[in-house]
């Protein structure tokens, strides 16, 4: 994400917001940040090598959530198999999910795969520089319409991911929660006064350089930080308490049986979520509430019943909720009838045979792991 631009100081800021008053002079604050990147900042992730609107869209969006070391294995494989637009829209959505399978927040390849398909039909394959269409496309926010249009046609557009809202909450010294929405207005604002009008790419990888490498959530290492002269959180000895947490709500707690129906060739029976489930298009073990619906679920694969395995219970967490699962094994002899036969697959435990192109949960992952183990 940086560009060929290189080594100017030269900074100036031509907006009207630049009247916000600021603790700190604009252009020392967007020096320190800039001549900390040159020795310090990062300029070999993958995705930086030959930056194309492709390709820092597909990092950004897995950047969402998800820390650079998780992402570049993940990044590497998706751009190999899906080198362009044009490619990932002609995917299916299983072999989209295939390669997300485990990176979490799927709702991001499904929206990046729409996008694909947007772009293809509608700008011939060609990602336009245009905020007001970019913002239009699925899954992607300000501070990614940001990054790909500082990254990848150079245009001065703030970002303000997680990483540089606890830099700007910290050297600001905002001692409220930085995701509620007026605090993030003026977030916003100033993010917008500090981007100078050249090296841009260069200012906002810094910054988010800055958050992942020096000013981190928990251990900040402010006497290595080019901000700490300026910074309020600092001064103030308030660096672990600010960013303010989110005030806390209790997340509800859901519970599911997990059936894995194993057949005598060594296959376990996983069904596609339906469209409305957290998992949706992605594949699982039947979800059953309690032993009454395991009976019906049964019924309606035609399985012989045998004895039911309960195993260890645990406990996956969403964003929104957490989920107690209770995997139950079936061992069957018999399997008479299916349903739906697209929405249905028979999955091999014997990691030797050749495994179907599925979008697989992490947890689902690692109970196949298991049952192909017993
Ligand atoms: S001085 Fe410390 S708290 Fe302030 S920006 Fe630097 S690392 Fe973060």
């Amino acid at each position: 994400m940086v560009s060929a631009e290189k080594s100017t100081h030269n900074l100036h800021l031509h907006h009207p917001l630049s009247l916000i008053p600021f603790p700190f002079p604009l252009v020392k604050f967007q020096t320190r940040v800039l001549d900390w990147f040159d020795k310090h900042g990062r300029k070999t992730l993958p995705w930086q090598k030959k930056p194309t609107p492709y390709s820092i869209l597909v990092s950004e969006v897995m950047l969402q959530q998800t820390q650079v070391n998780t992402v570049t294995p993940y990044y590497l494989r998706f751009i190999q198999k899906f080198p362009s637009f044009m490619a990932l829209a002609r995917a299916s959505v299983d072999e989209v999910l295939e390669l997300w399978s485990g990176l979490g927040y799927y709702a991001r390849a499904r929206n990046l795969h729409q996008t694909a398909k947007i772009v293809c039909e509608q700008y011939g394959g060609e990602f336009p520089p245009d905020y007001a269409k970019i913002i239009k496309l699925p899954g992607i926010g300000r501070s990614t319409a940001g990054a790909i249009l500082s990254f990848a046609f150079g245009a001065r557009h703030p970002i303000l991911e997680g990483n540089v809202r606890r830099v700007l909450a910290r050297v600001l010294g905002i001692k409220e929660w930085p995701g509620s929405p007026h605090v993030m207005t003026k977030l916003w604002k100033w993010a917008l006064c500090l981007v100078p009008a050249r090296r841009v790419a260069e200012y906002n990888q810094a910054m988010m350089d800055l958050g992942a490498l020096v000013c981190t959530r928990r251990f900040p290492r402010c006497l290595e930080c080019p901000l700490s002269g300026m910074c309020v959180a600092y001064k103030e000895g308030e660096v672990h308490v600010i960013p303010v947490a989110k005030p806390s709500r209790l997340k509800p707690v859901k519970r599911a049986l997990f059936l894995m129906i194993v057949d005598r060739s060594s296959r376990v029976l996983l069904e596609r979520q339906n469209e409305r489930g957290v998992w949706r298009g992605l594949w699982s073990f039947p979800h059953c509430d309690g032993v009454d619906e395991i009976n019906r679920t049964v019924a309606i694969y035609g399985v012989k019943t045998g004895a039911l395995q309960f195993l260890t219970p645990f406990r996956h967490t969403f964003t929104h909720f957490h989920w107690d699962i209770t995997p139950v094994v079936l061992q069957s002899s018999r399997i008479s009838k299916q349903k739906g036969q697209e929405d249905v697959c028979w999955y091999p435990l014997d990691a030797s045979r050749e495994e179907p192109s599925l979008g697989l949960p992490a947890p689902i992952k690692r109970l196949i792991k298991l049952l192909g183990t017993f």
